[in-house]
C-alpha cells in the first residue's frame, strides 16, 4: 500500500517549486507565491480522481473524520454508529467532538454488519461510520438505505481504500462525506495529510471554514475574513499538499502494482484447502492495497502467522489482540482514560462497552490474516513470497 515505497524526482520537483517561493502556507500571500497554488491543485485533482464535488484538504485523515463529523453537525451528546475493527482515529474523532461512538459488530465484508447497525439505533444517533478496512467495503446499498430511512448522516472512512470502487464510484465518495488519509503508510502520501469529499455544498464550506479557524475565505485579504463560526486548526501545509500532487497522479500506477501483486498471492493461497477471503460486496472493486483471508480458527491463523514472520514473510498480521485496530485492546477507551474530564453524558453513553461482547466480531477477526501488498515487490519476489505462503499455511492447517 504505501505511496512512499516510490518516493520520486516527481514528488521532489513538485516539493521544490513550493521551496523556491518560500510560501509553505496554503492561503495568502498571493504576490510571493509565483502561482503556485498545491494545495489548492490538489483539491482539484482529488476532485477528479474521486469523482467528488467539493475536497477540502487538512493536516491529517484523524482531522479529516473530525472535520467531516463537525461540519455534518455531530456534536454532543450525539451517537455515531462505528465498525469493532477500524483504526483508533474512528473513536478519537467522536470523542472529540464530545460524541459518543456506538460500536457495533463487523460481517465478513470486515466492516458493518448492517444489521447490527440498525439494532444500534437509537432517538440519538446521529451518523453511521463505514471504515473501507484493508482496502475493501461494507454493503453500501444497505447501509445507505437504513440512513436514508432514519434520517442519519452517512460517513465513509476510506483511509485504507484509496483507489477501490463501488459500483463503478470512488471508495470515499459514496456517503454524505467521505474521508481519506494521506500519512506516511496510505496508498497514496503526503507524508502527513487527509481530505474530506463531499457533493454537499454546505458540508463543504462547513469543512473549508472548520479547519481553518472558521476564516470564511472570501476576502482578499486574510486579516480582513471574518469568522461567521468557531473552528480550529487542520490545515495542511503546501509542502505535504506538493507530494501529494506528484502521488496522486501516479494513483493508476501504484493501483495496477497492487493488483498484480495481490493477485499472484491470492491465486497461490486460494489453492490452500481451508482458505477462504472475505465478501466483497457485489459491484465492489478492492484497491488491492491488503489481501485478507481467514482460516478456520485462532490458533491456526496464530500458528500461520507466526511460521510467516519465521519464514521471512513479513508485513501480515492477524488483528484480534492488535490495539491500533481491534476492540479487544482498546483497555483506554473501555476505561474512559482521559486526559481531561469527559461530560456526564459520554460516560453513561460508554457504559454499554462494559458488557456488551462483540462474538460476531471475533468470530471474524479471530480468524482473518491481513498481508499489506508492496509496490516495490519485482515479479520474482511476489512468486517467490506466494509459494512461500502457500506452503506454510498448508503445513500448518
Ligand atoms: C490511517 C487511518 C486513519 C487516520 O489517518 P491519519 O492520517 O494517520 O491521522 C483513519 N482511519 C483509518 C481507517 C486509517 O487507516
Amino acid at each position: 500500500m504505501p505511496g512512499f515505497e516510490l518516493f520520486s524526482d516527481l514528488e521532489r520537483k513538485e516539493v521544490n517549486d513550493v521551496l523556491d517561493n518560500g510560501v509553505l502556507m496554503r492561503y495568502g500571500f498571493d504576490g510571493m507565491r509565483k502561482g503556485h497554488w498545491k494545495a489548492k491543485e490538489l483539491e482539484a485533482e482529488l476532485a477528479q480522481t474521486f469523482a467528488s464535488k467539493h475536497v477540502q484538504l487538512v493536516s491529517s485523515g484523524t482531522a479529516a473524520v473530525s472535520v467531516a463529523l463537525a461540519a455534518a453537525g455531530i456534536g454532543a451528546g450525539d451517537e455515531v454508529i462505528m465498525p469493532t475493527f477500524t483504526f483508533v482515529a474512528s473513536f478519537e474523532a467522536i470523542m472529540m467532538l464530545g460524541a459518543i461512538p456506538v460500536l457495533v459488530d463487523i460481517d465478513d465484508t470486515l466492516t458493518l454488519d448492517p444489521k447490527a447497525v440498525e439494532a444500534a439505533i437509537t432517538p440519538k444517533t446521529k451518523a453511521v461510520m463505514v471504515v473501507q478496512m484493508c482496502g475493501s467495503m461494507g454493503d453500501m446499498e444497505a447501509l445507505q438505505t437504513i440512513c436514508k430511512s432514519h434520517n442519519l448522516v452517512f460517513l465513509e472512512d476510506a483511509c485504507q481504500a484509496i483507489g477501490g470502487t463501488y459500483n463503478g464510484k470512488p471508495l470515499g465518495s459514496i456517503a454524505d462525506l467521505g474521508c481519506f488519509s494521506f500519512d506516511f503508510v496510505k496508498t497514496i502520501t503526503c507524508g502527513e495529510g487527509g481530505a474530506v469529499v463531499t457533493n454537499n455544498k454546505d458540508f463543504y464550506i462547513n469543512a473549508d471554514h472548520y479547519s481553518d479557524h472558521g476564516h470564511d475565505h472570501i476576502g482578499q485579504d486574510r486579516g480582513a475574513e471574518t469568522h461567521p463560526f468557531l473552528g480550529y486548526n487542520f490545515r495542511i501545509s503546501e509542502l505535504h499538499a506538493a507530494v501529494g500532487l506528484a502521488q496522486v497522479r501516479r494513483l493508476p500506477e501504484f493501483i495496477a502494482l497492487q493488483k498484480r501483486n495481490y493477485n499472484v498471492l491470492k491465486n497461490a493461497i486460494a489453492r490452500v484447502p481451508g482458505v477462504s477471503f472475505r465478501r466483497v460486496p457485489k459491484g465492489g472493486e478492492e484497491s488491492y492495497a491488503f489481501l485478507n483471508f481467514f482460516l478456520p480458527d485462532l490458533d491456526s491463523v496464530q500458528k500461520v502467522v507466526a511460521a510467516f514472520k519465521e519464514g521471512g514473510v513479513d508485513a501480515c498480521w492477524n488483528y484480534y489482540q492488535n490495539n491500533w485496530h481491534y476492540i479487544k485492546e482498546w483497555h483506554h477507551l473501555k476505561e474512559q482514560k482521559s486526559l481531561f474530564p469527559i461530560s456526564q453524558e459520554v460516560k453513561e453513553g460508554l457504559k454499554y462497552l462494559d458488557t456488551k461482547t462483540f462474538d460476531q466480531s471475533d468470530a471474524y477477526i479471530g480468524r482473518n490474516i491481513s498481508c499489506l501488498i508492496k509496490l516495490s515487490w519485482t515479479e520474482e519476489e511476489v512468486a517467490e513470497r506466494a509459494e512461500k505462503m502457500a506452503k506454510i499455511i498448508r503445513a500448518t492447517l
